[in-house]
């Protein structure tokens, strides 16, 4: 799958969540790519040209748009892009990635934290657009009720595919919250994931989640060579 470079102007912004925002557009001819893959965007910061990654969100199934989704994080190329509108252009580049996912598992296990849920969300739309008979489960990682997104078309998913299962975990959840607390431990994948062993593991979120997701799956007896993983080196 070659990589293309293309202007491309934004053609909706969704927020999904008080910090977080999807950027769209529409999807230039030619451009294919695996659930799970992920761009460089280059925009102008403060004059100067900056690119930086992101997970494609979209499935390849979404023929229409191309979407990305960022946390915005107060930072300079976090306002430069937030600033943006419908109609503004920007350069993007891709695909680029190995950690995808096209069917070749019957069964997977995605752990992701925080913004990390992106390229998840891809596979996970992938696999229901698909039909695929995959068993997958997914367990995210958030602080709070506030920082979850795509909860509306994760619970859309698990309607129509009935080998989808969702966990949320929560590390500093409300009173109200009734589900899991803290990160994801040995102690829920056991529980959540009891054939660990036989799962192939999809792992993306910030470096220093990763590096505790590994050094968990290891101790657990998870083989390395069953691990795919994306860093979300920057932050
Ligand atoms: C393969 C891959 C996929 C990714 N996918 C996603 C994704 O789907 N969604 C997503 O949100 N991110 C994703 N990222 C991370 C993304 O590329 C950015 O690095 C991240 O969003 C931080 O961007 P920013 O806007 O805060 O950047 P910047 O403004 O460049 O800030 C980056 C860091 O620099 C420091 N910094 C910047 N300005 C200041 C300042 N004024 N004072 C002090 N410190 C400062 C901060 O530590 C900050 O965290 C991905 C990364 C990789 C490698």
């Amino acid at each position: 799958m070659s990589s293309l470079k293309f202007e491309a102007a934004v053609t909706e912004i969704l927020p999904r969540s008080r910090n977080v925002k999807s950027f769209r557009f529409k999807r230039p001819e030619g451009f294919d790519f695996k659930a799970g893959q992920y761009i460089v965007v280059t925009i102008a910061v403060q004059g100067e040209d900056v690119s930086k990654p992101f997970s494609l969100s979209s499935s390849p199934t979404e023929e229409g748009h191309i979407e990305f989704t960022k946390k915005l994080t107060g930072h300079v190329f976090s306002n430069a892009l937030d600033s943006l509108e419908v109609g503004d252009v920007m350069m993007i580049s891709g695909p680029y990635g190995k950690m995808s996912f096209e069917g070749e598992h019957e069964r997977i296990a995605l752990l992701s934290g925080g913004i990390g849920i992106t390229p998840m969300r891809s596979i996970c739309k992938y696999c229901t657009d698909m039909g695929l008979d995959t068993d997958v489960i997914l367990i995210c990682s958030d602080r709070s009720e506030e920082d979850m997104v795509f909860q509306a078309e994760l619970d859309e998913m698990i309607c129509q595919n009935h080998g989808l299962h969702v966990f949320q975990t929560l590390t500093r959840a409300s009173d109200a919250w009734k589900g899991t607390r803290g990160r994801i431990n040995a102690a829920i994948i056991e529980n959540k994931v009891p054939d660990y062993r036989d799962r192939e593991f999809f792992i993306c979120g910030p470096p220093a989640m990763l590096g505790s997701m590994l050094e968990m799956l290891h101790s657990i007896g998870v083989d390395d060579k069953k691990i795919k993983k994306e860093s979300l080196t920057g932050y």
